[in-house]
C-alpha cells in the first residue's frame, strides 16, 4: 500500500509529529490463543499507529496459523489492513482477525517456514495480542530476527508481568451480572447455587466475581484445600441464621461443580444446583475499560516496534504502561495476594 504523505500531513492531527522517515515500512498484527473482548480495540489502535507512522499493516489471521499460509488465498491468511478496511471495530466483540491455537508452531521447522512467509510478505515486525503461550511464539519469532511485541490479551488476568489484561474487565462484569441473576432465583427457592466461572489455572475471575456479588464461598484453584465439609458446615450455619441462599463461586480449575452440587445437597439437605457459565464469559461488547486499555496498549506496542524494540511485552504495572523483556515477563510468577484472599474469606 502506498501512502500519500502530503495528505497524511494535512489530515493527521499530530501533524507536527509525523515522521518522514520510519524505521519500518510494514508491520503485522495477530490475535492468538483464547479470544478476549477488547482485542479488536487493540488491533484498531495498531492500525491507527501504523497510519500515524506511515507504515502499512498486515492482519495475520487465526493466530500463528496465518504465518504458515495454509490456505490457497493469501488474503485468508494475511490481509492488508487499513482504517478503511477495518472501519470502526474498536467496539466490536470477538476478534476481527479470528484467533486459534496453532500446534504446528511448536515445531522449529514450521517456524522457519513461518519466518520465510513473513519475510516474503515484507513484514518487518509483528504485534502479538494474546496470553503467555502467544508470547512464547513471539519470542521464538524474535530469535529468528523478526521483531515482535506482545500485548496481554486474556480474560484470565493470569499474566504475571501485568496488573491488567485485555478482556478481564468485560469477562468479570458478564460473570458478575449472571451471578446476580442466579442469586435472585436462588433466594426465591432458598437454594444453594454453585456457579462455575472461567479460570483453569488462575482464580481471578472467581475472586473478583465472588467478592463483588457477596458470595458465601469462593473457591480458587490457587488456594482450595478440597475440604467440602467446611462448605457443608457453612451452609448449615447460614440456614440456622436465616439466610435464604448460599452462593458458591467455583473456578473452572477446580471444576466438577455438578458432582459437587450433588454431594452438598446430600450432606446438607439443601437443594443445590450448579450453573456453568462457560463461553459466554468470552463474549459481549467490551467495557470502556477494556477498550481504553487495549487502545493504549495496542498503540504503545506499535510505537515501540517502530522505535526498534523487539522481544518485549507491553504491561500495565503500578499505574503505568511500560514494556519488559519477554524472557523476564515469562519468568515471573503471579499469585493471588494473601490479603485479597483473606478478604474473600472474611466476608463469608
Ligand atoms: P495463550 O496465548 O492464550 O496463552 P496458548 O498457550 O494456547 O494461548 O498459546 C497460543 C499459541 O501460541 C499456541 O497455539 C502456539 O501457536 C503458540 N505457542 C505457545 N507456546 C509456544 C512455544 N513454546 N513455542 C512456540 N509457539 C508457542
Amino acid at each position: 500500500m502506498s501512502h500519500d504523505f502530503e495528505q497524511l500531513k494535512e489530515t493527521d492531527r499530530f501533524i507536527g509529529l509525523l515522521r518522514e522517515e520510519t524505521y519500518m515500512h510494514r508491520i503485522g498484527v495477530l490475535t492468538s490463543g483464547g479470544d478476549s473482548p477488547g482485542m479488536n480495540a487493540a488491533v484498531m489502535a495498531v492500525a491507527k499507529a501504523a497510519r500515524y507512522h506511515g507504515m502499512s499493516l498486515i492482519g495475520i489471521k487465526r493466530g500463528y496459523n496465518g504465518t504458515l499460509c495454509k490456505s490457497h488465498h493469501i488474503e485468508d491468511d494475511m490481509l492488508e489492513l487499513d482504517l478503511d478496511t477495518i472501519l470502526d471495530i474498536a467496539d466490536q466483540p470477538g476478534t476481527y482477525l479470528r484467533t486459534a491455537r496453532c500446534l504446528e508452531f511448536h515445531r522449529p521447522e514450521m517456524r522457519v517456514h513461518a519466518v520465510n512467509n513473513i519475510r516474503e510478505m515484507g513484514i518487518e515486525g509483528i504485534v502479538v495480542i494474546g496470553g503467555d503461550g502467544s508470547y512464547r511464539g513471539a519470542q521464538a519469532l524474535a530469535r529468528h530476527g523478526i521483531n515482535t511485541i506482545g500485548v496481554p490479551g486474556t480474560i484470565d488476568l493470569d499474566i504475571a508481568c501485568t496488573d491488567y489484561t485485555i478482556g478481564f474487565d468485560t469477562a468479570v462484569n458478564t460473570a458478575m451480572d449472571a451471578i446476580d441473576k442466579v442469586k435472585d432465583t436462588s433466594s426465591s427457592h432458598e437454594r444453594c447455587s454453585i456457579i462455575e466461572v472461567m479460570g483453569r489455572h488462575a482464580g481471578y475471575i472467581a475472586l473478583w466475581c465472588g467478592i463483588s456479588t457477596g458470595a458465601e464461598d469462593i473457591l480458587l484453584p490457587e488456594k482450595y484445600d478440597y475440604d467440602e465439609q467446611k462448605i457443608v458446615d457453612h451452609i448449615i450455619n447460614n440456614r440456622r441464621i436465616g439466610k435464604s441462599h448460599h452462593m458458591i463461586v467455583n473456578a473452572e480449575g477446580i471444576g466438577h461443580s455438578t458432582s459437587m452440587a450433588k454431594r452438598i445437597e446430600a450432606a446438607t439437605g439443601v437443594e443445590t444446583r450448579a450453573t456453568i457459565l462457560g463461553y459466554m464469559q468470552r463474549g459481549g461488547s467490551p467495557t470502556c475499560k477494556d477498550r481504553y486499555y487495549a487502545s493504549i496498549m495496542g498503540a504503545y506496542a506499535a510505537d515501540i516496534l517502530v522505535a526498534g524494540k523487539s522481544n518485549r511485552v507491553v504491561c500495565y504495572r503500578d499505574g503505568k504502561f511500560v514494556d519488559m523483556d519477554i524472557e523476564e515477563a515469562l519468568g515471573m510468577q503471579k499469585d493471588i495476594s494473601d490479603y485479597e484472599y483473606q478478604i474473600a474469606w472474611n466476608i463469608r
